[in-house]
């Protein structure tokens, strides 16, 4: 296989994008107040926004759409569906949800509790917005390299800090902490994967203590992926004897179907705990829809039955994995500081390394995704001051948090390394350049800080 390189599918249906003036492009971000969620998706030339529900279904995926079956209870598609999670994730039961958020729903109802800890690598937002709302302390303990933008040679920036978790239990004793949530791999911090072993300890440790393990599984086949080529002794193990090694470590799982589950719409809630499960039904019935379709459609059900199988199926997972790098050294060659290693669905560019001028209250990654925009119709989106800033609930004063980034996410099976290339060399300009840009004024923000960046209105200074 030493000359195919090339991506391993070839294009059966195209979806035309518009080329657009950058004169255009400069009255669209006046109108979308600088804030990229506010610019339409046919203004947009390379999409970037989000890898979450934009990827491109195969053939077979389609086709299955048309079996799907639309039964209330108990679908044919269902029992499909059924099939594909054990296969994938070596667990028995699962609850379909509409989408990956509903699953977490499910599990801060099932595992978080007042007053109590949520350990986490870092958790999503979403389950973070559960928890608080149910008074539990979501807690962040990823270890400090994975806080680190330039530490290249760290291959699982994503792994819990085991001395932190240990460390909370003696403080606060073991009854204090209600879960801990693995997320793989870890998205906020650029994608960076969680280690096999880190999986295995955290769990061993928390058996110890009668504390029960989650994994949020958004990306569990880009985390097989990673653990099959960087850790030692998984060269050999196929990417589903990985996947049902990491799920053997927890007790349940959710995931958002609409990443590695290569579908537009979905969620899942797979565990091992027939009583978790019952619970899991019953709130499924109240929020989703029935048990064998929670808010989906038969054929949503058939499309992600064989999304899962093409998601770890290891020639897609390495074209996948590979087409990040290619961005990510296309990037460094012309000296734009990113996330290093790059993590496995796209490319985080370090936004005060970039633009080291613009202080952190003046949004330098957002900056950074306004000239993108405007120099080439490519959307990124701003993972930093603005998206993860908080203010102190006693003096109202801001908080800006650790990290400061433009996240560059890939859709799958959407984009060619020409559009990668596209995206490079609009970079490349932009850091040369990059002395003339100054900073951003947020003129605009909702009541709730935590989603501020939905609709936040900014200025150019
Ligand atoms: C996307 C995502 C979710 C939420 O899923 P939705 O399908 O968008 O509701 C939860 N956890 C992680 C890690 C995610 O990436």
């Amino acid at each position: 296989m030493d000359f195919m390189t090339a991506e391993p599918f070839r294009i059966k249906m195209v979806e035309r994008v518009k080329k657009t003036t950058k004169a255009e492009r400069q009255q669209w971000l006046k109108e979308a107040g600088y804030n990229a969620f506010k610019i339409k998706a046919e203004n947009v030339y390379i999409d970037c926004l989000t890898d979450s529900g934009t990827s491109a279904m195969s053939s077979e995926q389609w086709s299955a759409l048309m079996l799907g079956d639309e039964s209330y209870a108990g679908s044919k598609s269902f029992f499909k569906l059924e099939k594909s999670v054990q296969d994938v994730f070596g667990m028995p039961y699962l609850q379909p949800t509409h989408q990956g958020r509903a699953a977490d729903y499910i599990m801060a109802k099932l595992y978080a509790e007042e007053g109590k800890y949520a350990i986490g690598n870092m958790h999503f937002d979403t389950f973070r917005g559960n928890a608080e709302i149910l008074g539990a302390l979501a807690v962040d303990y990823v270890v400090d390299a994975g806080k680190d933008t330039a530490s290249p040679a760290q291959p699982f920036k994503g792994n819990i800090d085991l001395g932190k978790m240990q460390q909370l239990i003696d403080e606060n004793g073991a009854e204090q902490i209600s879960v801990v949530i693995i997320t793989i791999t870890c998205n906020n911090n650029g994608g960076q994967p969680v280690s096999m072993q880190n999986i295995r300890e955290v769990s061993e440790l928390a058996k110890q203590y009668d504390i029960p393990v989650v994994i949020d599984a958004a990306r569990l086949a880009e985390n097989a992926y990673f653990i099959k080529t960087r850790e030692e002794g998984y060269q050999d193990k196929s990417i589903k004897e990985i996947t049902r090694e990491m799920f053997s470590y927890c007790e349940t799982a959710t995931m958002s179907s609409k990443k590695d589950g290569m579908v537009n719409i979905g969620g899942l809630f797979v565990t091992r705990n027939k009583d978790i499960l019952e619970k899991a039904q019953q709130l499924a019935i109240v929020h989703e829809g029935f048990i064998t379709y929670g808010g989906l459609a038969g054929r949503d059900l058939e499309a992600l039955a064989v999304g899962l199988q093409e998601g770890c199926d290891e020639q897609y997972l390495e074209y996948r994995i590979k087409q990040a790098e290619y961005l990510g050294d296309r990037l460094l060659e012309k000296g734009v500081p990113i996330i290093e290693p790059t993590g496995g669905h796209g490319v985080y560019v370090d936004g005060r390394r970039f633009f080291p001028h613009i202080p952190q209250c003046e949004f330098p990654s957002q900056r950074l995704v306004v000239a993108l925009y405007e120099e080439a119709g490519v959307r990124a989106v701003e993972i930093g001051a603005c998206a993860f800033g908080s203010k102190d609930p006693e003096t109202g004063e801001d908080i800006f948090p650790d990290i400061e980034t433009m996240r560059i996410a890939i859709s799958r099976r959407v984009y060619t390394n020409s559009h990668m290339d596209v995206i490079a060399n609009a970079l490349g300009e932009i850091y040369k350049n990059r002395e003339q840009y100054k900073g951003m004024k947020l003129v605009y923000e909702g009541s709730v800080t935590s989603l501020r960046h939905f609709t936040a209105g900014f200025e150019l200074l």
